[in-house]
């Protein structure tokens, strides 16, 4: 089908790439030139504008680094809204609920569909096409861009309440956050009671500490210290405030989560928003006094 795809960015670029080499007609655009000429290297055809994706599209697709740009490429004087082809908007950013919902009223205005589809799972699952993608709004809707979908990981359809994907993507995004934070903690403390750290990661994954961090991040970007697993610190303070932000207005406990917020808000400060996500051990490093590497072979 033909699909207009906003924002190639860690997790854009690998998305249009695989609805290209899945036969979709792509037509892109990103602020970043660079970004637009890699995209338009693989077969798509470049437009200068969220609103020109819009008029040459019918299905537009959106993964945008805050709820401030998805806003701006649904509901602003060059976004999607005004576009004279589009019939549904696809934003699969993690944005929040709240995002969300305003997005839906404000294209219903216009007859046009919000389907809130935040992804998860890493820019290397929409390299290899194996994301969670989130889905709610109309069904029919849904049924319409399944396919697409399908190009870039597994649907599941949560409802048609606009945000109720976002909420699920928000759930799976804070216990990442927990886990991260918390295996950084514990290799730390083993760093400095005298443990390898490659070791403590062998006995994490085959015990009951194992988590999505000792079994991915660690190996991958953290004792080789490249930090370069493809997710901003910035966005993931995003993620944990947007997460916050939902628990409180629904009144439920946030314990875990407010304690830690302050370690990701610490990492932002201390690296600085654009540093990979996996940084988070860095103050905890400073604070202890040791360095978590893999150990000279
Ligand atoms: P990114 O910063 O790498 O990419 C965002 C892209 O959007 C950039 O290319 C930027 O130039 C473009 N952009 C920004 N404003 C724009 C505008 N107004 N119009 C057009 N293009 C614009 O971010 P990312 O890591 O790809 O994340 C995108 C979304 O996916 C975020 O909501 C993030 O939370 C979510 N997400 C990321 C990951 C990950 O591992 N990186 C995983 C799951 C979900």
């Amino acid at each position: 089908m033909e699909v207009g795809f906003v924002g190639l960015g860690n997790m854009g670029f690998p998305m249009a790439r695989r609805l290209i080499e899945r036969g979709h007609d792509v037509v892109a655009f990103d602020t970043r030139a660079a970004a637009l000429e890699r995209v338009a290297a693989l077969g798509a055809r470049p437009a200068a504008s969220a609103r020109e994706v819009a008029d040459r599209t019918e299905t537009v697709m959106a993964s945008l680094p805050t709820p401030v740009a998805s806003l701006e490429v649904a509901t602003g004087a060059a976004g999607v809204i005004e576009g004279a082809r589009i019939k549904r908007y696809v934003d699969l950013s993690t944005v929040g609920g709240r995002t969300a919902r305003q997005i839906f009223d404000r294209l219903a205005e216009r007859h046009i569909a919000a389907i809130d589809s935040p992804v998860s799972g890493g820019v290397s699952g929409a390299e290899k096409g194996t994301l969670a993608v989130t889905v709610s709004g109309p069904r029919d809707e849904f049924d319409v861009i399944r396919t697409a979908l399908e190009a870039i990981g597994r649907p599941f359809y949560v409802g048609d309440k606009p945000g109720s994907a976002q909420t699920m993507k928000l759930a799976n995004n804070i216990l990442a956050a927990n886990v991260l934070a918390a295996t950084a903690e514990v290799v730390v403390m083993g760093v400095k009671a005298g443990l390898d750290p490659s070791v403590m990661i062998e006995v994490l994954n085959a015990g009951s500490g194992a988590t999505s961090a000792s079994r991915d991040k660690f190996p991958r970007s953290i004792l080789p210290r490249t930090f370069d697993y493809g997710f901003a610190t910035g966005l993931m303070v995003k993620d944990v405030r947007l997460y916050l932000e939902e628990a409180e207005a629904l009144g439920v406990p946030t314990d875990v989560a407010t304690t830690i917020a302050r370690l990701w808000e610490t990492t932002a400060d201390d690296q600085g928003p654009d540093s990979d996500f996996t940084t988070v051990i860095k103050p905890l490093e400073k604070a202890a006094g040791v360095i978590v590497g893999r150990s000279p072979a």
